[in-house]
């Protein structure tokens, strides 16, 4: 193999604790980067005595015990009731949270979450009747009294639904037996997570920069950021060797995952267990075999963004270890006082409304800017009902945070839409919808940075960005959704999984998307092993391939063309109507049908090939780029 064990780079990527500011307390921290949690509750005072309305809301929950059966006026106080109940679990829930995450020391947090999980679980258990009993409830009469009584309506949706997955609900005797075996079938998934992690013997290499102990975490910044070939491929052979010694038992373990799906399917009568992994979002099984056959067409361009590396890094050979090294180096910061400007900018396809709500969400006290000693790592959106969303970042001033903030906002601005137009039955929405949200805010700002910045390096970064995105998001995830059908299917038909199967089916398919624009080494035949997903949420990645594809559909009609006519126009600002009113409709419907009302068949090739075109047009543009920057 040749490498290059100079770097002919002119990269010196800084590591990103270069760029972090220094730890503080949190009370060295401004109050404007602080989130206010008063928004939920004055105090802690107030907190208990909210708490303490919630066994009296059980008992009058629990009065209408035997009763629910009688007509539509009681299974509506009944369903109320309980949504009150849930909601105020849901506030106090979130107001432990945000203090609780701002400072994890912090003990007496600790306890006030503790009380509140004694509560709820002594409530859950004095609750668990109304589930069988109203299942007594024939759907015909159900369906009567929807027909009858308004009050219902806010439930249709979630009645209806338990009725439709109720057809695989076992009698008590069978649901018992298969209770049992709850525990058991986590097994593998937790003998995965001690192999990988606690268990795992991390080799020490030594690296053009020294010795170096390799694992998870270093080998990935290795990747980003050593500029010697030769290091990065020694910390790859170091990491995978650690799979490969364990594979055939890293196979077993995913056997046992795999036969404890099929078992469940088969129990509950399901056709597969992909049947059974859709069944619950009413997903039909087409989606995912168009999501994984469309996609096939779009990797000659991934081949094409790999063959361009290989010329810009002027390497002579390309492995897949050479894939994130950054083409240029630039380390533009985005200070967070610049970001709301940029952010509302961006988004301003979507329309005023959007824009001022979300200027809004930034200087209200809903944002936990900044890291401080305690607070919890990574960022999230949590919407509070009845009051408005929080987020938590730890913004570092990077182009990956700045990309994190515009993300979280898609979340929480469909946390506003969502809890503002629906009654809270209906408010949360799924995950499969949910990263339409944030991902459009993504691909606007991407969008809008490329459009505006004179700086040709900066143009660079942000295409590879943005390429490295749907690469990360998009195709490694088809590519998973593939393995995961494919292994079921064998296990399905009765056929053995070993080490040797699992590896062959990676190894094909890697094969079948770099082709000849990569060396493949045959360590990579492993690489399935590192995939925590495939051990503890199988058929969940698919989503985020979903998801970006219905974005990347909706964008494409959602910017502005140049010397717009004013049908386009017109055509233009109906799907901004049609992405609003999905952000709107929350938990209501079936994600399915909520993506179609926006203009989005997930069913259809033309929605996969969006995300194709899309990524297409950014390797152009890459390409272009770097021919004007003088490095093809
Ligand atoms: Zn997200």
């Amino acid at each position: 193999m040749t490498t290059t064990s100079n770097c002919q780079l002119s990269v010196q990527p800084q590591p990103s604790s270069a760029l972090r500011p220094e730890t503080k307390e949190r009370d060295q921290i401004a109050e404007k980067y602080k989130w206010n949690p008063n928004h939920i509750y004055p105090n802690w005072v107030a907190w208990e005595k909210d708490l303490e309305t919630t066994p009296k809301l059980v008992q009058k929950i629990c009065a209408f015990k035997g009763r629910i059966t009688e007509g539509g006026d009681i299974l509506a106080e009944v369903l109320e009731l309980l949504d009150t109940l849930e909601m105020t679990f849901s506030k106090l829930g979130c107001y432990a949270h945000l203090y609780f995450d701002s400072d994890q020391r912090d003990n007496l947090v600790n306890e006030y979450l503790q009380k509140r999980a004694i509560a709820g679980a002594k409530i859950g258990s004095e609750l668990t009747w109304i589930a069988p009993e109203l299942l007594t409830i024939k759907q015909e009469t159900i369906e009567q009294w929807l027909a009858e009584n308004p009050r219902l309506e806010p439930h249709r949706f979630g009645l209806l639904e338990t009725y439709r997955l109720q057809k695989h609900v076992l009698d008590e005797a069978s649901e018992k037996l298969l209770s049992y075996t709850y525990q058991i079938i986590q097994l593998p998934a937790n003998a995965y997570e001690m192999l990988a992690t606690a268990d795992a013997q991390w080799p020490e290499v030594t690296l053009s920069t020294g010795l170096k102990r390799i694992t998870e975490p270093t080998y990935s910044e290795i990747l980003n950021t050593n500029c010697n070939q030769e290091d990065r491929r020694k910390a790859f052979n170091a990491v995978m060797s650690v799979y490969k010694a364990s594979i055939n038992t890293y196979a077993s373990l995913y056997n046992g995952v795999c036969q404890g799906d099929w078992c469940y399917a088969q129990s509950r009568q399901f056709e597969s267990s992909l049947h059974q992994a859709l069944e619950g979002d009413n997903i039909p099984i087409g989606l995912y075999s168009n999501l994984i056959e469309a996609t096939q067409s779009g990797m000659e361009s991934v081949r094409r963004y790999h063959r361009l590396r290989k010329r810009a890094l002027k390497l002579e050979s390309y492995d897949l270890y050479d894939s994130a090294i950054p083409l240029v180096a630039h380390f533009k910061r985005y200070p967070f006082d610049s970001v709301e400007q940029l952010v509302s900018e961006a988004v301003a396809p979507l329309g005023t409304d959007y824009v001022n709500r979300l200027k809004k969400a930034f200087g209200s006290g809903w944002i936990d800017v900044y890291e401080n000693e305690g607070k919890r790592t990574g960022a999230y959106s949590m919407g509070v009902y009845g009051v408005h969303p929080y987020m938590l970042l730890n913004y570092t001033d990077t182009l990956e945070e700045l990309f994190t903030v515009a993300h979280e906002m898609g979340h929480t601005l469909h946390s506003l839409y969502s809890h503002e137009s629906q009654p809270y039955a209906t408010a949360r929405y799924t995950i499969f919808v949910a990263e339409v949200a944030s991902t459009m805010n993504e691909a606007l700002l991407l969008e809008y940075l490329v459009n505006q910045t004179e700086d040709p390096e900066e143009r660079i970064v942000l295409l590879e960005w943005a390429i490295d995105q749907t690469l990360g998001t998009y195709f490694a995830q088809v590519r998973f959704a593939e393995f995961e059908l494919k292994t079921h299917n064998i296990v399905e038909s009765g056929k053995p999984i070993t080490a040797s199967t699992l590896d062959e089916i990676t190894y094909q398919q890697l094969k079948a998307t770099y082709g000849d624009c990569a060396t493949l080494d045959p360590l990579y035949a492993h690489v399935w092993a590192r995939i925590p997903h495939f051990f503890r949420t199988p058929f969940y990645v698919y989503q985020y391939a979903t998801s970006f594809a219905a974005s990347a559909k909706l964008l494409q009609d959602i910017l502005p063309k140049p010397d717009e006519s004013r049908m386009q126009r017109k055509a233009r600002a109906e799907t901004v109507d049609r992405f609003l009113n999905l952000l709107r409709s929350g938990g209501s419907d079936h994600p399915i049908d909520l993506l179609k009302c926006a203009g989005v068949d997930l069913t259809a090739p033309e929605t996969i090939q969006s995300v194709l075109d899309l990524f297409d047009r950014r390797v152009t543009q890459l390409e272009e780029a770097l021919i004007a920057n003088g490095r093809l």
